[in-house]
């Protein structure tokens, strides 16, 4: 039996995700954005929350957890460089760490850079992985906390991931991501074709949530600091420096 997946747009632009094991019927919340279309959700597919894992501190990931754990008394988990921060958290977590769901396991990634300790959850049999505000489709996360070399050895990380891999982001923000992309990268051939396809999936109301690490790493321009193309055009003597070039000018872009 399959890990399942349940997504679902959470406030404005998050998603939030339900995890499920058949087998032992263990359920895990991936971030809390909303508590109530959580609970709601979650009865709906008749699965009862047992755990809850946040992938950093900010609001619209963990504002649900103390009333998703009053209702359901889940073990919360999260990042230890951010425990004091995170509502009732029980066990905090670190690169490398295992986390069990049912008879699923999960492997901690530290993807820090838009906060300090910021994780990502990567199930290897599953092929898929929750990357939160780390990187999206098309982009990363804004780096509030974290330093260029940080993030960027984060996001190798996870580039380091068998390219099959499903990724889900926390947000739909592919749409404005893609006007980045192509300014930052206009001649990526792959990155035309994609945001074509975004464009097409958001004209219908689609989610873009979640992409591949595959299409990811022809397209995305941060994961792409690395090539020479990219450092042509936004300088650098390493792609820790053309990353930070990359995610300066997102930053101011309009
Ligand atoms: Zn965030
Ligand atoms: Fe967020």
């Amino acid at each position: 039996m399959t890990l399942q997946i349940h997504q679902f747009p959470c406030l404005s632009d998050n998603y939030g995700f339900l995890i499920h094991d058949p087998a032992t019927g263990e359920t895990a919340c991936i971030d809390t954005p909303d508590a109530e279309a959580y609970l709601r959700e979650a009865d709906a597919k008749g699965w009862r929350i047992t755990q809850i894992w946040n992938t950093h501190w900010h609001p619209d990931h963990t504002g649900g957890n103390q009333a998703i754990f009053s209702k359901t008394h889940a073990q919360v988990c999260g990042p230890g460089l951010e425990h004091d921060r995170i509502p009732v958290i029980d066990r905090t977590l670190h690169q490398g760490d295992r986390l069990g769901l049912g008879s699923y396991t999960a492997h901690v990634l530290d993807v820090s850079g838009h906060t300090m300790g910021h994780v990502a959850f990567y199930f290897p049999e599953a092929a898929v992985a929750f990357v939160g505000d780390a990187l999206f489709p098309l982009g990363c996360g804004r780096m509030f906390e974290g330093t260029p070399d940080q993030f960027w050895t984060s996001l190798e990380r996870l580039k380091a991931l068998p390219p099959e891999t499903t990724l889900y982001s926390a947000h739909e923000y592919t749409q404005s991501n893609a006007r980045f992309a192509i300014f930052a990268d206009p001649d990526n051939a792959a990155l035309h074709a994609y945001a074509e396809g975004v464009d097409a999936a958001r004209a219908q109301g689609q989610w873009t949530v979640p992409t591949t690490l595959e299409a990811e790493l022809a397209a995305n321009p941060f994961l792409r600091a690395d090539t020479p193309e990219m450092a042509v055009r936004w300088g650098g003597s390493s792609a820790t420096e053309t990353f930070a070039a990359l995610r300066a000018a997102k930053d101011t872009f309009r």
